[in-house]
């Protein structure tokens, strides 16, 4: 049976290493970092975790601020607010939780966002930073992927990865670290044709696709390291569930190790976004970036 990945112990482990870093960063260089996060409208999942993302930027020592506004504030507004945060010294990062309502152009609002400041990741220069192997700010859930497939496997370099997935947000970064970490790197999407032999001959699978329970256990190469990205809710025996991309009862019999659903990657993705505003914080101060 494969090892379980316990992403919320790690995320725990990285986030008590944050808050040491941000006392040392106050008593020495008498700075504390900062995240603005912007949430526009009522959407009942984001105000969620734009409240978790507070509450754990506060735990670890450094300033949050939440920005609320009402569904129909105009693009101009929430511009005219971005352009306040990339010129206040005491915000290092700034979020602009998606999805914005429809009236709202999200690239031009992302595009709007000091690249410095930009801790999601998203900004083209960002993109390109990455891509190109510069020091940059990378997308929060990728990095954390990467860090469990580390945790998991230690040097990744030489190892066949499959990532499952092309979207901007997980599936393409995700694969840019994985290049970098030197492994041979296939992306597949829809389109891929005989997915499972694809999958199989993978020793890293990372799944980013959005379909409950899709890749089966005999997909699987024996003993290769499964990170499950996907976060799917689904009915069984009456009762609402969250699953991942994999079909964890399949795959744990043939995977060396996985990430389950929930408890995996996703308690991740906030660690990794205040580890990208300690960062940000850090190259705007002209300090040295800390390893965490
Ligand atoms: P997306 O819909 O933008 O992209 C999905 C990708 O899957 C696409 O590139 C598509 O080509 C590919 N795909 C779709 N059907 C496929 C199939 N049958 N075979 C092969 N590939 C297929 O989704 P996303 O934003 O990348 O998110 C993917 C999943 O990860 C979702 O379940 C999402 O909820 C989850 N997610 C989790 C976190 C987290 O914090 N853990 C963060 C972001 C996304």
């Amino acid at each position: 049976m494969a090892k379980i990945i316990d992403g919320k112990a790690y995320a725990e482990g990285l986030r008590g290493r944050m808050a040491k870093t941000v006392a040392g960063l106050k008593s020495k260089h008498g700075l504390t970092p900062g995240l603005a996060v912007v949430l526009v409208g009522e959407d009942p999942a984001s105000k969620v975790y734009v409240a978790n993302k507070a509450k754990q930027t506060v735990e670890v020592g450094m300033n949050s601020w939440e920005h609320k506004l009402d569904a129909a504030t105009p693009e101009a507004t929430l511009l005219a607010l971005v352009e306040k945060l990339n010129t206040d010294p005491a915000c290092h990062g700034i979020l602009v939780q998606l999805p914005l309502p429809k009236h709202i152009d999200s690239d031009k609002v992302l595009s709007a966002i000091n690249p410095d400041k930009d801790v999601d990741g998203f900004h083209v220069v960002n993109v390109g930073r990455l891509s190109t192997g510069q020091e940059s700010l990378v997308p929060c859930t990728p990095v954390g992927s990467v860090m469990l497939a580390k945790d998991a496997l230690g040097s990744l370099a030489g190892l066949e990865a499959v990532v499952i997935g092309r979207s901007n947000i997980v599936g393409k970064p995700v694969a840019q670290l994985l290049l970098a970490e030197n492994c041979t790197v296939t992306i597949a999407h829809s389109k891929t044709k005989d997915l499972p032999a694809v999958v199989r001959r993978a020793d890293l699978v990372i799944a980013a696709v959005g379909r409950a329970e899709m890749v089966k256990g005999d997909w699987l190469k024996p003993g290769a390291c499964v990170i499950d990205v996907g976060i799917n809710r689904i009915e069984r025996d009456g009762k609402g569930k969250l699953v991942g991309d994999c079909d964890f009862a399949s795959c744990e019999k043939v995977a060396g190790s996985i990430t389950p659903v929930p408890g995996g990657v996703g308690p991740m993705t906030i660690a990794c976004l205040l580890r990208n505003t300690v960062r940000a914080a850090c190259a705007q101060k002209g300090i040295a970036i800390p390893e965490l």
